[in-house]
């Protein structure tokens, strides 16, 4: 039985690509808090009544923080994984998830077999 186990070197080269995404969503998480103080501190902008986008645009940046954090979430645990070495693995089925899809989704916890039945059982209703 071949199983499809990632190469040092692909096991680097993805917990690398875990390591700058974390650093850069923490980053962005900051900013974005930091961007949110702004808009309480300012208040109600101070031209006319010519931002009728204001509440939309902090529901959007407020939505994106949270998905910012779910990411962030998401990339933790992979790198957790990655250090007792079950990342390569899908947690669903145990099959190898791949390096492919590990590189285009490094945060990925099953393989694209569970990833699709799960979408299709919650997908819709
Ligand atoms: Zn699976």
């Amino acid at each position: 039985m071949a199983i499809e186990i990632l190469t040092q070197q692909q096991e680097s080269d993805l917990r690398n690509l875990l390591v700058r995404r974390r650093a850069f969503l923490k980053s962005a998480l900051e900013r974005g808090l930091h961007a949110d103080d702004d808009v309480s501190v300012r208040g109600i902008a101070p031209s006319d009544a010519d931002e009728p986008t204001a509440d939309v645009d902090a529901e959007l940046a407020l939505s994106r923080l949270v998905r910012d954090q779910n990411e962030l979430n998401a990339v933790e645990q992979a790198l957790e994984r990655v250090a007792s070495g079950d990342y390569a693995a899908c947690v669903s089925c145990g099959n190898p998830i791949g390096y492919a899809r590990l590189l285009a989704h490094p945060s990925a916890t099953t393989c694209l077999v569970c990833q699709e039945k799960r979408e299709t059982s919650s997908g819709r209703h």
